[in-house]
């Protein structure tokens, strides 16, 4: 048995080792580098590219936030944030923020903190082109096959609102739209920025039916309470609006797919 000195040593050392482990890999990253979560595979909103490149709106006003804070575009290290991990992510400090279609809600501010919102979108439907029996969510009932992804919010408000229609939940709106294509399921929902990326990558397979049936406002995630953070994601958000980077960053990535520019939304205080 080690002697009382040297265990206290042990303790000691073991106390001042632990903070510097924290900093390390803890909060997404140290003060070289830092880790932004996005989606991989949202065309137009985040999607990482053949190259190994990453693209898109969410990717856009996240390397803006990033550069406000201190970093550059070769510090940022991404990580993939599908929809049902992001609070975790955010909760075990695996990333710093995620941008990543993420939709402020009361029940995720209990575990994050948001900054935003930075777009308003929609819950829409997205069907192959062919099709003419789907016109909107009342017509799926008639035992039509949903896709959607676990943890989203388009997922439980069709759990909660529309109970008899077969919901199957995926991982990734991706593999949702590859199961449209081979006709394993007849619509895929989700927000119509995301649908529209989809269809604006295989032009004429599918398109997006009736009026969207929600309002979606993306923010940009982060350590609950973290009220620093916060304002200076928030100014950050701001400054792009008023530079014209958001519109550019809208026409650039959302353009292409014939999605308007909005006026950008108004902030919410922190
Ligand atoms: N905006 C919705 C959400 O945060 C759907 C998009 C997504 O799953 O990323 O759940």
């Amino acid at each position: 048995m080690p002697s009382l000195s040297l265990r206290v040593a042990g303790a000691v050392a073991l106390a001042i080792a632990l903070p510097f482990a924290a900093t390390a890999c803890g909060g997404g990253g140290d003060e070289n580098s830092i880790v932004i979560g996005t989606k991989f595979d949202q065309p137009g909103l985040g999607l990482k590219n053949p190259d190994g490149t990453m693209s898109g709106f969410d990717v856009d006003v996240a390397k803006y936030v990033a550069n406000e804070l201190g970093y550059g575009e070769d510090q940022i290290e991404w990580k993939e944030s599908p929809s049902g991990q992001r609070e975790t992510l955010i909760q075990n400090d695996q990333v710093k923020f995620i941008a990543a279609t993420y939709s402020i809600t009361d029940s995720r501010k209990e575990k994050v903190s948001f900054a935003g919102p930075y777009l308003v979108t929609g819950q829409s439907l997205l069907v192959r082109a062919d099709n003419t029996d789907i016109t909107g969510a009342d017509s799926l009932q008639n035992n039509k096959k949903l896709c959607s992804v676990s943890g989203s919010t388009p997922a439980q408000r069709i759990k909660d609102q529309y109970p008899g229609v077969q919901l199957q939940q995926y991982d990734t709106y991706s593999a949702c739209v590859e199961a449209l294509k081979n006709g394993a399921i007849d619509a895929v929902t989700t927000d119509e920025v995301i649908l529209a990326g989809y269809a604006a990558q295989s032009p004429g397979a599918f398109k997006i039916v009736g009026e969207p049936f929600s309002e979606e406002r993306y923010g940009i995630g982060l350590k609950k309470d973290d009220t620093e953070l916060c304002n200076q994601i928030s100014d950050a958000i701001k400054k792009m609006e008023d530079e014209g980077a958001w519109k550019a960053a809208w026409d650039k990535n959302l353009g292409p797919a014939g999605v308007e520019a909005p006026a950008p939304p108004a902030l919410d205080p922190c």
